[in-house]
Parts: structure tokens; C-alpha cells; sequence
């Protein structure tokens, strides 16, 4: 069987489950640019395909899936403390810290935007809509093309979580297509596409990472002060 076909096999049946899950409706499952995705994806380590694959379906040891799971009976957030942590958190959490190093994220990222031929209208969208935390609606933001209208419409109808997962509209291989041929570059869409999933991909990941040592560090600190408060009995 070909590769084409398997793909458009794996697809379908990706298709069919973000359905039942209620990750996203067929209709805008199809405007997501899985090309891109994919690219992204592929040769990353199979460690963080499986952490990846968890935080999109939801199935990540979030403290509320612990609890589900039956495996603890606190389901607050280790940052926060904000009851019923799940995956949808994780890119929201109000804790300051947590708000520090997102910020630093998206600096970085505008900054690997700015030297990697990213349409510069483009950019500053991408940096608003992600300081938002999903409170900003990228249609809300001022844009000067109908094509970049058209792009933040449908990256709405995908929303703020899918965005962060690196699951873009596939007006982001239009707008910058147009936008590396005009600028003279080099650099192919596809690579541009890839390195800019990857990089959504990473910010999210980081904030797993923050969260999991947080999490230790609060077990740690709570079994410590335990066996403290045992010693003065
Ligand atoms: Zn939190």
C-alpha cells in the first residue's frame, strides 16, 4: 500500500475520532494544515510524539485525569491550585509564573519570526493572539489584507488549544507562500511551516515540563513537611 494511501487512511479515522471526542467538528478537522503538522512531527523522538499525542487527546496525567484514573484525590493545579487541572490548562494557567514564561516564549518565537521571513502583519497577529490566552480572538486583531482576515477567521473556528498544538489554517501556507516569494527567500513553506509548528509545539511542551516539576517539587515539599510534622508528635 502506498504512503499516500495509508496517510489518507490514518486521516480519515483522525477525522473520525477528533469527531467523537469533540476535539473538532469534520467541517473545520479539514481546514487544519496537517501537511505541516506532520512535517513538524516527523523525527521528533517517540517520547515526545507519545507526551504530544496525550495532551491533544486529553489522556496527559493532568491531576483531574489522576483522579479520574483514581490515583489521587486532588485534582487542583500544582501552579495555581485551581480545581479540575486538565489539558485545556495547561496553556491558560493564571499562575504569574507560569504567565513569566509563556511571555518569554513568545518573545522568542517573535524573534525567530522576525529572522526567518515571516510576513511582518503576520507576526504581530501570531504575538497578540497568543498574549490573549485564548481570551483574544485572532479576528479581533487589526489586519490590513482580506487574506489575513480569511486566516484569522478560520484559525478562530480551530481555536486557541489546537493553535498551541501546533494545528494551524492552512491560510498560513497561503499568506506566507505569497509572502517568501515576495520576499526573495529561499526558504520553501514547507520549512517555514515546519519550524514554526515546531516551535508553537515546543512552547506547549515547556509548559508541561514547568508544570511536571512543579508538581514534584509540591509532592515533595508536602511529603517533607509530613514526615516533619511526624517527628514533632
Ligand atoms: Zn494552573
Amino acid at each position: 500500500m502506498g504512503k499516500g494511501l495509508r496517510w489518507d487512511i490514518g486521516r480519515k479515522q483522525a477525522r473520525e475520532f477528533y469527531k467523537e471526542q469533540g476535539i473538532l467538528p469534520p467541517e473545520v478537522f479539514d481546514a487544519v494544515d496537517w501537511d505541516g503538522l506532520e512535517l513538524a512531527l516527523k523525527g521528533k523522538p517517540q517520547m515526545y510524539k507519545l507526551w504530544y499525542g496525550k495532551q491533544c487527546t486529553g489522556y496527559c496525567a493532568t491531576n483531574s485525569k489522576m483522579v479520574q484514573w483514581r490515583m489521587s484525590d486532588d485534582s487542583r493545579c500544582p501552579d495555581c491550585n485551581g480545581l479540575g487541572e486538565d489539558a485545556a490548562h495547561l496553556m491558560v494557567c493564571p499562575n504569574r509564573q507560569r504567565r513569566q514564561l509563556l511571555e518569554e516564549q513568545i518573545r522568542k518565537l517573535e524573534d525567530w519570526m522576525e529572522s526567518h521571513y515571516t510576513d511582518p502583519e503576520l507576526g504581530r497577529m501570531v504575538g497578540q493572539y497568543l498574549r490573549g490566552r485564548s481570551r483574544r480572538k485572532f479576528a479581533s486583531l487589526s489586519c490590513n489584507s482580506r487574506q489575513l482576515l480569511i486566516l484569522a477567521k478560520t484559525q478562530d473556528m480551530i481555536g486557541w488549544r489546537n493553535f498551541t498544538e501546533g494545528k494551524l489554517t492552512r491560510y498560513f501556507r497561503v499568506v506566507q507562500k505569497r509572502y517568501l516569494s515576495h520576499a526573495g527567500a529561499s526558504l520553501t513553506v514547507d520549512s517555514w511551516l515546519k519550524a514554526f509548528i515546531s516551535k508553537l509545539m515546543e512552547m506547549t511542551h515547556g509548559m508541561w515540563i514547568f508544570r511536571c516539576i512543579s508538581k514534584h517539587h509540591r509532592t515533595k515539599g508536602s511529603l517533607v513537611l509530613a514526615s516533619k510534622a511526624k517527628l514533632f508528635k
